[in-house]
């Protein structure tokens, strides 16, 4: 447990900390030069934010937080992939993953550590869930990542699509990405954010209308009956509920589509009666599909299909008319691909040691 009770200057969009600076009396223009510190220039020692004058400096390194995770360890894949596992200060343990690529750089973050879903197929949902990440603990995934990536290389794309469930700590991402879209700040435009949810159907409306954002649902099956077992968050809210409340918002438009995940497993939901389904189930919505041969790990039986198999499957979506994509599995010799995230050693590490 972590009993620092201060404020965390992460925590707070730019207009939130201006109200806190004034109410504690401090000259709520000072909110944007310590934004631009944390966040354009990545410096979240108040020592060194030099055109504050020495009293604020000191100030704010004595009544606030600044730093909500270290870089505890990184790994690079052979195929560029960088995965870092960062340590909030009660010891609890996210991973974020800079995914490079020819004319972009992707970062992958967490929003909670663990995560309460249990998809079957997950290697995070085996973890079961700890806790939520704070805003802090969600901005500093960039701030941390951005500071270890290649010379010339900068964050274009954040996806919501590691640790946890986003929707399930909807007002902390929220806060999150105003931060990130603050034009003083990291800048990033809606378009560039990605949330991924696995269908907490009463909570998409307030995502779209609390940040201008790309939507990504994890749907990889096209049953109630597949969907219940891969995606036990099914039973809640089955496909019917899932799909009525996609057609419903008005912020997806062709030109903002709804993006959705399918993990395909050999023998599981890899027909071409799947295909049809799917073709079925989207139909008028705009929509992209991203299809994701399943990354294989220690804690789920599925494994991927045979690539004829996966070819079939996207060449029927692409007849009908889809537009379709076939995610290279990228960082799996780190575990660092979708659904591997599991801080591994760290649960081996506390299985050890609470052993008789
Ligand atoms: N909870 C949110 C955010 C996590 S996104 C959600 O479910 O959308 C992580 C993505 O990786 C999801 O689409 C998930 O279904 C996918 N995934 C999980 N395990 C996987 C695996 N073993 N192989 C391939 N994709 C996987």
């Amino acid at each position: 447990m972590s009993c620092d009770l201060r404020p965390h200057l992460k925590d707070y969009p730019l207009e939130e900390l201006r109200v806190r600076f004034e109410r504690a009396g401090v000259a709520p223009y000072r909110a944007l030069q310590v934004h631009q510190w944390l966040y354009g220039r990545g410096v979240d020692d108040p020592h060194a934010m030099t055109d504050l004058g020495e009293d604020l400096r000191l100030r704010l390194a004595s009544e606030w937080r600044t730093r909500a995770l270290e870089l505890e360890q990184l790994q690079r894949s052979t195929d560029g992939t960088l995965k870092g596992r960062l340590r909030a200060a009660d010891g609890a343990i996210v991973e974020a993953v800079a995914i490079p690529e020819d004319d972009r750089t992707t970062l992958c973050i967490s929003t909670q550590v663990g995560c309460p879903l249990a998809c079957s197929f997950c290697a995070t949902g085996a973890l079961g869930f700890e806790r939520n990440l704070s805003t802090a603990e969600i901005v500093d995934q960039l701030v941390r990542m951005r500071a270890v990536l290649d010379p010339g290389r900068r964050i274009t794309n954040v996806v919501f699509m590691g640790m946890g469930e986003p929707l399930l700590n909807l007002p902390a991402v929220l806060r999150a990405v105003r931060i990130l879209m603050h034009p003083k700040g990291f800048s990033f435009a809606g378009r560039r954010i990605t949330v991924s949810t696995a269908g907490v159907v009463p909570r998409l409306r307030g995502l779209l209308e609390g940040a201008p954002v790309n939507l990504a649902v994890s749907l990889h099956a096209t049953t109630d009956e597949v969907r219940d077992v891969l995606v036990p968050l099914n039973r809640r809210f089955p496909l019917g509920e899932l799909m009525a409340e996609l057609r419903s918002l008005e912020q997806v438009t062709p030109r903002r589509p709804v993006f959705f995940e399918y993990t395909l497993m050999r023998g599981v939901n890899d027909t071409l009666d799947d295909a049809c389904r799917l073709v079925r189930l989207l139909q008028g919505l705009p929509s992209k599909v991203n299809v994701i041969p399943m990354n294989p790990h220690p804690d789920a039986p599925y494994r991927p299909p045979e690539p004829e198999v996966a070819s079939r499957f996207l060449g029927e979506l692409a007849r009908a008319g889809l537009t379709v994509t076939l995610r290279r599995s990228r960082g799996a010799d780190i575990d660092a691909a979708c659904g591997q995230l599991a801080a591994r050693e760290a649960v081996e590490v506390a299985a050890e040691c609470s052993r008789p």
